[in-house]
Formats: structure tokens, sequence, C-alpha cells
């Protein structure tokens, strides 16, 4: 007899925050500059350096935990992730472990004809870690930090997905809400967007959760759900031939159409967090919080709302020209121009798009 698993699936993203600035030292952020040429003692972990956190990124941090309905942490803890790895030059990533910025959170989605709550467990800000290159041939690895210190959001669902379409969906709105917000410029390829994928599987009516592989190296939408899609082929594989699923990170190879295991999942007594001497507890004034919340912009659903309540056109036209922060401002400004919303929306989709598609801007 044949046992029907449910697939269940949790995401973890890191968002890299568009500061002009470091999380903890004044060097910049842009991507692609020569090897090493944005860094300073701080984030090269030089002994006797000290790190400053940068308002900027928390006031990113605190809007993006609003616009994801999330309880922000009015006294926030930094800690350490303690590791070793080349392009960590400290031996430890400065994390928030016990107190996050946000907790609690949800955003709402649509897949498979119906919409859903996916609850956000946290988001918390971290620093990201430098780059190892393996040049081909060479011999050697080089390490480039240009990118360690740079501030990241990571946001945590609990495991409330159950499908790559859900997936896909997921990381589709709050990348928009990211982007709607100014808080991160979403570019996959470059890494700005980085989304890691938890699954697991269990007898359908089983209330305990199965053994869950966290899937890395994905960085397209498609990819995401390609290696969601193998994964749960793969560990259906395993369980209906009476195998069991090991607790690891598997790597997505999009050339292979398949994942490879990385390594054997560390876990979070492994890191050895501590609150880190270096930083005093944050604390952000609920004043302060109430402002960021009043200077939010209308985001994507409630500017869906109002095109399909004050201009009268299809939600399905809504959709559309809200699915972009620019397209929705856009369309906006030509209504005024032209008040025939219906006819500016059958434009915009049809011939702007078209245009827009096909010179690839
Ligand atoms: P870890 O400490 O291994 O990172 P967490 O408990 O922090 O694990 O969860 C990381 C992500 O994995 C979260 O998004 C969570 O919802 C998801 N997750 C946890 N357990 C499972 C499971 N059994 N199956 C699928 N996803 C899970
Ligand atoms: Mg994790
Ligand atoms: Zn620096």
């Amino acid at each position: 007899m044949s046992v029907a698993y449910e697939v269940v699936i949790g995401v973890e993203v890191h968002a890299q925050l568009r500061t002009q600035s470091k999380l903890f030292c004044p060097c910049g952020t842009t991507f692609g500059r020569t090897a090493n040429s944005q860094t300073c003692p701080v984030c090269l972990g030089l002994p006797g350096s000290l790190p400053v956190i940068n308002e900027k990124a928390v006031e990113m941090a605190v809007r993006a935990g609003l616009a994801m309905n999330g309880t922000i942490g009015v006294r926030n803890r930094f800690a350490r992730k303690n590791y070793f790895y080349p392009d960590l030059p400290k031996g430890y990533q400065i994390s928030q472990y016990e107190a996050p910025i946000c907790e609690h959170g949800w955003i709402e989605i649509a897949a498979g004809g119906t919409r859903k709550r996916v609850r956000i467990r946290r988001a918390h800000l971290e620093e990201d870690a430098g780059k190892n290159v393996h040049e081909a041939g060479s011999g050697m690895s080089l390490v480039d930090l240009n990118r360690a210190g740079t501030p990241l959001l990571e946001i945590v669902t609990e495991p409330d997905l159950s499908s790559s379409e859900e997936v896909v969906a997921y990381l589709k709105a709050l990348r928009e809400l990211l982007m709607y917000l100014d808080v991160c410029d979403g570019n996959m390829e470059e890494g700005s967007f980085r989304c890691e994928p938890n699954l697991s599987l269990r007898p359908v009516g089983q209330a305990a959760y199965g053994t869950k592989v966290e899937l890395k190296n994905i960085n397209s939408f498609k990819f995401v759900k390609d290696a969601v899609e193998y994964e749960i082929k793969r560990q259906t594989k395993v369980l209906s031939e009476g195998g069991k699923v090991y607790q690891e990170t598997r790597l997505w190879n999009h050339e292979r159409g398949e994942t490879a295991v990385m390594r054997s999942k560390e876990e979070a007594h492994d890191y050895r967090y501590f609150p880190d001497p270096d930083l005093v507890p944050l604390e952000i004034s609920v004043e302060r919080i109430e402002l960021l919340r009043q200077g939010l912009p209308e985001l994507a659903s409630a500017k869906q709302a109002r095109f399909t309540r004050d201009y009268g056109i299809p939600e399905y036209d809504a959709g559309i020209l809200t699915s972009s922060r620019a397209l929705s401002v856009y369309f906006d400004a030509c209504v005024k121009l032209y008040p025939h919303p219906k006819t500016v929306s059958n434009w915009v989709m049809g011939e702007l798009l078209r245009e827009l598609n096909h010179a690839g801007i």
C-alpha cells in the first residue's frame, strides 16, 4: 500500500538592504567594484576596531517589518554567530538571535486560485560575509571582502507553504513588498534577494513534521520551482522505498536539474551564539516606530483595492498594474492626464508592456 505524503515548506530569505554604507562601518556597498576596495579595519575584522550600527539599515528593517504586519522589537540585541570560513575574517558574523528586530508578521499570497496568509516567524538584521573566488585552473582561491559587512535582513517564515507554486508566490510577494518600500533592489542574480526553502514530507494525517532539507544556490524564480519540485520527488521516492531523509543542506544544480548534498545541517548550538559585547542593546522608541509606520508608502494590495474601487477597472488589470511600483505610479499619472482608466489600462497592459518586454526593459 502506498502512503500519501504532505509537503511542508518554510522559507528563509536574505534581502540586502539598500543602504549606501555597510551595517557597522562607513564602507560603500556598491556591487562589482574592484576586489577589497570597499573595506576598512571594521569589516576586515582587525583587532581593536569597533562596530557602530547604521541607522538607515535599522530604519529600513523597521519599515519592512511593519509592512509585513510584524511586531517591532523595542529593545534589539546583536549576537555573535561563530564559525570559521575564509570569507569571515572576524570568525563570527554579527547577527540577531534572542531579540530580533521583527517577529510575528504575515504576508498574504494568492496561489492555486486561493488566498493564504504565510506567517513570518521573525526578521532580523545581520551582516553579510565576503566572497571566496575560485579561479579555475589557477590552483588557488581568492577572497574578496567588499561584501563583508553589507546589511541583510533575514526573513524566516513558519512552515506554512505546501507547493512550489506557493513558494514562488510568497517569494514574489515578499520581493515586491521590499521593492515597493525601496529597501531592497530585488536583484536575484547579484544576490540581493537570496532564498532558501526548507522542505520536508510527512504522511497525510501525521501531526509531527518530518526531517527537513535546506535548499541553497537558487537564484531565479524558475530555479525555485524546479528545485522544490525536484526535492519533493526525491524525498517522496526515498520515503516510499522505506529510506530515511537526512537533515542536510543541498545545493541546486541547474545544469543537472538536481539537488546534491553540500553538508549535514548544523544546529543553532553549534554556532555558540552569544550577545555581542561590542554593541549595546539597540532601543527603538515607540514614537519612532509610529513615525516610520506613518511614512510607509501605499503598498501593492492597498493600491490594487484603490484601482478597482476608484478607477472601476477589473481586479485582473489592477493586479498587473500594481505588480511593480514603477508601473503603478506610471498608471496613476497617465489616468490623471487622461481620465479614462480602462482605456489607459488596456493600453498600458497591451501596447506598452509588449514594447517594454520586446525591448527587454
Ligand atoms: P534551522 O535552525 O535549521 O535554520 P529553523 O527552525 O530556524 O531551522 O527553521 C528554518 C526554516 O525552516 C523556517 O522557515 C521554518 O519554518 C522551516 N522549517 C522548520 N521545520 C521544518 C520542517 N520540518 N519542514 C519544513 N520546513 C521546516
Ligand atoms: Mg536556518
Ligand atoms: Zn568597512
